[in-house]
């Protein structure tokens, strides 16, 4: 790559666009979805809701039931049988594609995203990391972020 290539390459990752308002929770809506029970309360990940845990079909450890709240179908975790300190539940990758309305270059971010559980909560963990950034201009692509990451 020439020293003029990669400066023009800087510049542009300089101006790499915002993620819209809504993509992170479009993201956690894409991701599996867990009722979480903790003594006689489960708490549903998607609505975030609290509800008594005999209004749900079940109470199988690892078994996937409707949330009597919003309906998702979900995986149903027992806290009894969980872990001691956090454990990661499961991970998912996404592509966000943006376009500029100034240009025609098109500006795609990959995410990796985890879902982490700690002991003694109800309450998910979802982490959302940026591993890969590109550009795409008329004649040329650009790439930032990890060579490692997929
Ligand atoms: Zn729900």
């Amino acid at each position: 790559m020439t020293d003029k290539k990669k400066e023009l390459g800087r510049l542009l990752m300089e101006d790499f666009p915002k993620n819209p308002d809504g993509v992170q929770q479009e993201m956690h809506s894409g991701m599996a979805q867990y009722l979480i029970m903790m003594d006689d309360i489960c708490r549903c990940t998607a609505c975030g809701k609290r509800f008594r845990a005999d209004q749900i079909e079940h109470n199988d450890h690892r078994r996937m039931c409707h949330c009597p709240e919003c309906c998702t179908y979900a995986t149903v975790i027992l806290s009894r049988y969980r872990f001691s300190g956090t454990i990661i539940e499961g991970e998912q990758h996404y592509v966000v594609f943006l376009s500029s309305p100034d240009t025609d270059y098109l500006y795609v971010s990959c995410f990796d995203c985890t879902v982490y559980f700690a002991q003694h909560s109800d309450t998910p963990i979802y982490d959302f990391l940026e591993t890969q950034r590109y550009i795409f201009t008329e004649n040329q692509a650009f790439r930032y972020g990890h060579d490692h990451y997929y």
